[in-house]
């Protein structure tokens, strides 16, 4: 089953393209309007299955990425690192260095010396071509945002059923919001699907401490403390085993470890649950009750249990409840669909079989926080190829990395060994993961920073080169769901790149060849590489480009009546065997907070994404920072009073790790002692360089978020973002820069 090209509308004079928009990772199906080979509009797609799915900043785009100060030639630095001196030179020139600096650093240090940070938009659809050539130069020290968002989460969903589940919203009758508040102009394709359902009649639970949008429209709203979902996911468990609204069938058919799991949930009674979460036990009661019996129901990916204390025993409840309700690989459920069988997937390209085992155990963090590393995985492999066909699958690119703190510590010179050269593409990894302070350390500590950007972001003013991306406007993209569903999407060009710019594959296929080993990427341009992945299906990048806005694989449910689960057992393994390999209790847990410290009595949580921007990006669009001109926080009136803070005040936020000014927003919808930071925030208009950072000293979220042991999640290592100590500081006058 397949959705063929609709037809578009069309003016004279313009060309119409049919685009993904890539500025968040949602990748709405759009059309671009161009005119004299610029792009000069897009809009909303004209097929009815696409039709509303775009936002404020995919409308911007062509504005956004048309801004002046866009990078459009390759820097190298000239002065010390952070001078924010610079000479232009050529991408040849660039690349030569580059390479014979790496080659140093990898014949001096080891492979493993070398680490990457990405992610999988904007600038970096890098097709698996970056864990290709690390793969085969021989290191696994691969790092991503996936590692708190998304990837994670495949990763952990992977130890109970074997392949992570996407939630078939157009025929559920209930859908859960764990903390996830898609909108208008933020996940807007997940925020229409949620309102059709609504409109046909599903039910929707939303479990947040803010009155979020999604809460005001809800069936019922739990109003929990931040960072107890796991807690609150035992009650629910509670509910339905003591009133018998499991589906007992599947679960003596097709589960592994009831009886352990259902002695560890007795550990939950209501009372407790509610003291954790601080909600009424009889609205507990009544959203679990509806979950169980008003299915087929979804639990939808939420980016809030990724970044938790308790994040792998929040997303294996997540996966529990679906399992034992029934809820697994049926039409209205979660599906499991595995890849496209006519496309070959990223996970295959990524040649992770080309990495040795010696190396593989070198993987930073893996020691540790094994759960999403090779280590971590290493026991799905042969159940994964029975099932799914691929040994190596690498489900929204989470599943082989290293561990982000572990890495940063080895590049401050702190891990078990050296890493010192670093290697940024469209991931402002300063501002990306906890603990800023170890981040820049582990920077200034490098021999060697590359960083693709096409915008001079504070990672990039550390780096020794920038080299120019270009943008979703400028290249092709064959889209696999990140390997998440059989989706295949294809995007096309719109339009030449501006200056110099150029794509991740590109980088990748110029660092192979001047490190003598173009015989990794032997593909001469994107469109090559495309040929190549569709060739099972008998057709071009050309012929399916022009034919295909979405490419279904076969949907088939119950899949695993014919093959079984993708685990050791077969079955859902409600207790993992994974987990209790690798040394951690294989059922699910609840950690409670350290003991209070009462120099910071408020709790702050951040990871939010607002409607203007994607995560540290956009702050350069003037109609998009005129909606947002400064990072809010918001707290409730009631302690905006207890802190002697007003609306519009500007406050410093402060905790042992460090602190960020922010503007005061008192909001209604917050509960009394809780601190909503933005997140990923600096300001481009600012002084570069070092000790100035375009603002990011000032404002960044990410200096307030600790990784020590209380603030990771064990299996993982991932930290904790939803519940952080604080304290407020009431600044005198607005800090620098303050519009
Ligand atoms: S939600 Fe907005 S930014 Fe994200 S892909 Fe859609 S149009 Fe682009």
């Amino acid at each position: 089953m397949s959705a063929p090209r609709h037809p578009s509308r069309t003016k004279p004079g313009v060309e119409t393209k049919r685009t993904l928009c890539a500025t968040c990772d949602v990748s709405c199906n759009v059309v671009t309007e161009v005119k004299k080979g610029r792009v000069v509009r897009v809009r909303s797609s004209d097929n009815p299955i696409f039709r509303d799915n775009i936002c404020m900043k995919g409308i911007v785009a062509p504005k956004a990425f048309a801004h002046p100060n866009r990078l459009m030639h390759p820097l190298k630095r000239v002065g010390e690192r952070g001078s924010g001196k610079w000479e232009q030179v050529s991408w040849d020139e660039a690349m030569t260095d580059i390479a014979a600096r790496l080659q140093a650093i990898i014949d001096r240090d080891g492979p493993e010396a070398w680490a990457v940070s990405t992610s999988q938009w904007n600038t970096a659809t890098d097709h698996g071509l970056g864990r290709r050539l690390m793969n085969h130069l021989g290191s696994p020290n691969w790092i991503s945002g996936v590692a708190l968002c998304a990837g994670n989460t495949a990763a952990i969903n992977r130890m109970t059923y074997g392949w992570f589940p996407f939630a078939d919203f157009p025929n559920t009758n209930c859908i859960v919001l764990i903390g996830h508040n898609p909108r208008r102009n933020s996940w807007v394709p997940v925020y229409n699907q949620i309102r059709r359902a609504q409109a046909r009649g599903a039910k929707l639970i939303v479990l947040d401490p803010r009155k979020s949008s999604n809460a005001e429209l809800a069936d019922v709203w739990l109003p929990l403390r931040a960072g107890t979902d796991t807690a609150m996911l035992f009650g629910w468990l509670k509910v339905i085993f003591d009133e018998g609204l499991y589906d007992k069938d599947f679960v003596e058919n097709w589960t592994v470890g009831f009886d352990e799991l259902r002695a560890r949930v007795d550990e939950f009674p209501l009372d407790r649950v509610a003291k954790i979460t601080g909600c009424d036990p009889e609205e507990i009661r009544k959203a679990a009750r509806i979950y169980a019996t008003h299915g087929p129901a979804v639990i939808p990916w939420t980016p809030i249990t990724d970044m938790q204390r308790n994040s792998t025993s929040g997303i294996r409840l997540q996966s529990i409840l679906r399992s034992v309700c029934g809820y697994v690989d049926v039409p209205g459920g979660e599906a499991l669909q595995g890849f496209h069988p006519h496309v070959i997937p990223e996970s295959k390209i990524e040649a992770h079989e080309m990495l040795s085992e010696e190396q593989k155990a070198k993987q930073l963090g893996s020691d540790t926080h094994p759960a999403f590393t090779y280590r971590g995985q290493a026991g799905l492999l042969e159940h994964t190829k029975r099932v799914w066909g691929y040994e190596y699958t690498n489900q929204v690119t989470g599943c082989f990395m290293a561990n982000p703190s572990a890495t940063f510590r080895a590049m401050a010179g702190e891990g078990r060994y050296p890493v010192k050269a670093f290697f940024s593409l469209g991931n402002n990894t300063l501002l990306s993961f906890a603990n800023m302070p170890l981040i820049l350390k582990g920077m200034m500590n490098q021999d060697l920073i590359v960083v693709h950007e096409q915008f001079m972001t504070p990672t990039a003013q550390l780096a020794d080169y920038v080299l120019p991306g270009d943008s979703w406007l400028e290249r092709p993209w064959l889209h696999d769901s990140f390997g998440w569903s059989s989706m295949v999407r294809p995007s096309q060009k719109s339009m030449e790149p501006l200056g110099e710019c150029e794509s991740t594959f590109s980088v990748w296929k110029r660092l192979a060849t001047a490190m003598g080993r173009g015989d990794i990427i032997p593909w001469d341009t994107l469109e090559d590489f495309y040929d190549y992945r569709l060739e099972p299906s008998g057709m071009s990048w050309a012929e399916f480009s022009e034919s295909y806005e979405i490419y279904f694989g076969p949907l088939e449910f119950r899949k695993y009546e014919k093959t079984g689960f993708a685990t050791p057992s077969g079955k859902v393994e409600l207790k993992s065997s994974i987990l209790e390999g690798l040394g951690f209790d294989p059922l699910p847990y609840f950690r409670d907070d350290p003991p209070p410290n009462p120099e910071y009595p408020l709790m702050m949580f951040t990871g939010v994404r607002e409607d203007e921007f994607f995560q540290t990006g956009q702050r350069h669009v003037p109609e998009l920072r005129a909606r947002k001109p400064e990072p809010n926080l918001f707290v409730s009136p009631g302690t905006a009073k207890a802190q002697g803070i007003a609306e519009g005040d500007w406050a410093e936020v402060i905790n042992p790790t460090g602190s960020a000014a922010m503007q005061v927003l008192v909001k209604d919808a917050m509960p009394d002692g809780l601190v909503r930071i933005p997140h990923g925030w600096w300001k481009p208009e600012m002084k570069q360089g070092a000790g100035h950072l375009s603002g990011a000293l000032a404002h960044a979220d990410a200096q307030l978020c600790p990784d020590d042991e209380d603030f990771l999640d064990r299996e993982q290592g991932v930290p904790h973002l939803k519940g952080i100590p604080c304290r407020i500081e009431r600044l005198d006058a607005p800090p620098e820069g303050a519009q």
